[in-house]
């Protein structure tokens, strides 16, 4: 927390000041005050600038034992409900499934930030994706209370809702991949929902909108399927872009682009990544042989749930642990050719590697 405290209050510094230096006319025109006659001069502003102090925000890769080329879990429920099972959890254990990633040190960061390498978690810290397909009413409903509509406390978003107020530190972030044409299923309140789960700062994600499996379709097909769902959303939640993609039945279409980019009646689409339904964890975003176009999930029911959380504390080298900064790739010496160090470059990270 410390940290992330120093970096908000040192960006905060740095736009204060900025303001200060750049803005003087706006200063001289607030609307309450009387205009002044005489005409001002642009000039700098005089006011001292506050020097940030470089060593504070500096973090010790060894101490937090950064390993930014680890792997990483992108979550994926089904249903959460009343019921357990296979492609079901209930809501109940949805909640200890966020106590249990907290606990062990797991923050939220977007499906985005993993695959445009802008992860941001505190240092020491492991980042981790949730993701939900289909679009069922247990992942977001309304309910009536008091006369009022509110989100229910037992549907996925007013779980995480409430873990994230009583654990601000382990973030609001997670992907509803929706399919159909009444995502989460309240008929009355479907357009309500998708721009709320935009406004609480999570995501939609494309799931196309008849769920087939692409493979059976031709590039047509396939542009339509996700061109609808990218049209349905741009119309309740304009400027949203839905650029993610589940793929129904973990099937791709004949050929991987036809899933990556295409038209469909107007409507573009482009997807920075595409999800499978399994199993398994992803490589680093800097990683040799990380693909945003197959990236595999991880299954939330208990054994699977178990296993990899098990494989990770046994494993902790395997595991991604972050530097604090999104501008570095810190790693340790041993997991040097791990790196690819192209994607470094793309990405215009800093390297820091350490023994
Ligand atoms: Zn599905």
């Amino acid at each position: 927390m410390k940290l992330k405290t120093r970096y908000i209050i040192l960006v905060v510094i740095l736009v204060f000041a900025l303001i200060l230096t750049g803005c003087s006319t706006k200063q001289v025109q607030n609307p309450g005050e009387k205009e002044p006659n005489i005409s001002i001069k642009e000039e700098p502003n005089p006011a001292p600038v506050i020097e940030p102090e470089p060593e504070e925000t500096k973090i010790d890769p060894v101490l937090v034992k950064a390993n930014e080329a680890g792997q990483i879990m992108i979550l994926e429920w089904h249903t959460i409900g009343e019921q357990e099972g296979r492609w079901a959890r209930t809501y109940t254990n949805f909640r200890k499934d966020l106590e249990v990633l907290y606990e062990k040190g797991y923050r939220l960061v977007s499906l985005r930030d993993v695959v445009t390498n802008n992860i941001q978690v505190e240092a020491g810290y492991t980042p981790v994706v949730l993701t939900f397909d289909d679009g069922t009413e247990g992942h977001f409903r309304y309910i009536e209370q008091d006369g009022k509509r509110i989100i229910d406390p037992n549907s996925a978003v007013g779980v995480l809702k409430a873990f994230a107020e009583e654990h601000p530190d382990f973030g609001l972030e997670a992907t509803f991949y929706i399919n159909y044409y009444t995502p989460f299923r309240q008929k009355d309140s479907w357009q309500d929902k998708l721009k709320e789960v935009v406004a609480l700062g999570m995501d939609l994600g494309n799931h196309t909108v008849n769920h087939e499996k692409l493979s059976t379709l031709s590039q047509e097909k396939v542009a339509e399927e996700l061109a609808r769902m990218v049209k349905m959303v741009q119309e309740v939640v304009p400027g949203y872009e839905l650029d993610t993609l589940a793929l129904p039945h973990g099937i791709n279409p004949k050929e991987v682009n036809w899933a990556v980019s295409g038209e469909y009646d107007g409507t573009k689409y482009h997807n920075k990544a595409i999800l499978l339904v399994g199993s398994g964890p992803i490589k680093s975003p800097a990683a040799k042989g990380y693909d945003p176009t197959k990236l595999p999930r991880i299954q939330v029911f208990q054994e699977e749930f178990d296993k990899w959380l098990n494989y990770f504390d046994n494993n902790p080298e395997k595991r991604y642990i972050s530097d604090g900064d999104p501008s570095t790739i810190s790693i340790p010496e041993s997991e040097k050719d791990k790196l690819d160090e192209g994607l470094i470059i793309k990405d215009n990270k800093e390297l820091i590697i350490y023994n």
